[in-house]
């Protein structure tokens, strides 16, 4: 919990700070402000992980001194793992041996860390960030809010999603006072990806259908499609959102192909539609509106069985 968080920051020296593979703007955005939290207090931290940043967030303070590692050794007092349902999520190894500090807002997390604060209700960790540096009485510097504030512009969606609450804004509010600049960061979230994200958003786009009832979108994404686009990881960040924007769709399932008869399915839904226990099912997890979940199958038949499960998450929300 927070407390012992605290306790652990102000009596130890050596930090590094991990986060998943292929980070998302919450997991780049939140590791990058506690590196820069703990500097300001005077430790030695650096954040490390395994593979590349999306360009989205190559304009953060911070993301030049990223240590591209595959695994850790000894020379940390802890690890904060930041955003990970587990402890193999970051892709590095030795994490198992090290005194480690996790950090997550998804109820679904696995408590692996030596220490464990997780809180359901925060937006993004971003927002526990701000919370742990209110709490330590740090200074928010502007290269904090920067990141901190890009962390909860990607989980809130800009601030759109049910997550948002009065909270969220007022810590927005103070990552703004205290040198974040929302134009930047919409910027470098929203309009800063290659042409190949084009690409493959139009071959994407060109399979989405609704089941039966008209209430779930579906798409997917080939291996071709993104061979063919050229894309990079992130490119198909926020697809699966798209079909929202059509009154009717509750809920939408994004079927990408990572290997033969091997798919990783996003899920999205409306209001009280809990896509989570449907990723749970299936081994999977994330929140009551935005969910991931891995699923083999021959293709036909894996949709079938998501749209199945899905359905059954409607129904149940309607009843
Ligand atoms: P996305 O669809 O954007 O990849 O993920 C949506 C949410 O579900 C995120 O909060 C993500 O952390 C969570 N999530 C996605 N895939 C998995 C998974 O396989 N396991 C767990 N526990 N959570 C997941
Ligand atoms: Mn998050």
């Amino acid at each position: 919990m927070l407390s012992q968080v605290v306790e652990l920051i102000e009596n130890k020296d050596n930090f590094a700070i991990t986060t998943h593979i292929k980070p998302d703007g919450d997991g780049i955005g939140s590791s990058l402000g506690l590196c820069w939290l703990l500097r300001s207090l005077g430790k030695n931290a650096e954040v490390v992980m395994n593979g590349g940043i999306p360009q989205a967030y190559s304009g953060l303070p911070g993301v030049d001194q990223i240590q591209n590692v595959s695994s850790v050794n000894g020379k940390y007092d802890a690890v904060f793992v930041i955003e990970c349902s587990d402890l193999a999520r970051p892709g590095i190894e030795g994490l198992e041996d090290q005194f480690t500090v996790n950090i997550d807002h998804h109820a679904t997390c696995e408590h692996f860390g030596t220490i464990n604060w997780i809180d359901s209700t925060a937006s993004a960790v971003g927002e526990m960030i701000y919370n742990l540096c209110k709490a330590i009485g740090g200074r928010i510097t502007p290269e904090i809010a920067e990141c901190v504030y890009l962390a909860l512009v990607a989980d809130t969606g800009s601030f759109r999603y049910s997550n948002t609450s009065d909270r969220t804004l007022k810590v927005a509010s103070e990552l703004v006072k205290a040198g974040a600049k929302p134009a930047k960061v919409g910027e470098a979230v929203y309009n800063s990806y290659p042409w190949s994200r084009i690409e493959l958003m139009r071959q994407v786009l060109d399979t989405v259908k609704r089941d039966g009832t008209g209430r779930i979108a579906i798409l997917r994404q080939t291996l071709a499609m993104g061979e063919e686009a050229g894309s990079v990881d992130g490119d198909n960040n926020g697809f699966v959102n798209i079909p929202l924007a059509a009154k009717d769709i509750v809920a939408v399932i994004y079927m990408r192909e990572i290997g033969k008869d091997q798919f990783r399915a996003s899920l999205r839904s409306r209001g009280n539609i809990n896509v989570a226990k449907v990723a749970e099912q299936f081994g999977g997890g994330g929140h009551k509106n935005a969910a991931g979940l891995s699923i083999n199958g021959p293709w036909d038949e894996a949709e079938a069985t998501l749209i199945t499960a899905v359905s059954a998450a409607i129904d149940a929300a309607a009843s």
